[in-house]
């Protein structure tokens, strides 16, 4: 048996305080209440996220540059369910990956497949707009 007390002691230490700049991401993260999730509605997803407001909005108008449709953010589950089950059943813990959002983050609360792919969606919008910002620069 390896000294299970001295690895756990460093990796809690990693994990228990992330840095995040933005102090209502980081009680919205810390919260762990229903009622601070919200809903990223995207194409044929429905994501649970966790973050403030204004990360939150940010995320949302990323990841809406990937789509035709618009992305939608609602404050309460919606009507219809999360249409995955997989994502409906994944538990809010601590140690969920957080996508950064300029000084902010967001947890995404889904099964791994819906994770990398919203998470691919958040890369692609964010190339999306930074050409959007360059051409409208070289514009003025
Ligand atoms: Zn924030
Ligand atoms: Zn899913």
């Amino acid at each position: 048996m390896p000294p299970a007390d001295a690895s756990q002691q460093s990796h809690d230490d990693f994990q228990s305080h992330p840095s995040i700049p933005c102090d209502a991401c980081e009680s919205a993260l810390s919260s762990q209440h229903d009622h601070s999730i919200s809903f990223l509605l995207l194409d044929q997803l429905t994501l649970p996220l966790v973050g403030c407001d204004d990360h939150l909005e940010q995320f949302t108008s990323i990841c809406g540059l990937t789509t035709e449709d618009t992305a939608e953010l609602l404050s309460h589950r919606p009507a219809g369910g999360i249409n995955c089950p997989s994502c409906h059943f994944v538990p809010y813990n601590p140690q969920h990956p957080l996508i950064p959002v300029q000084n902010g983050a967001v947890a995404v609360l889904a099964c791994p497949d819906h994770q990398d792919e919203i998470i691919e969606r958040f890369r692609t919008g964010l190339e999306t707009r930074q050409k959007l910002t360059a051409s409208t620069d070289t514009l003025q």
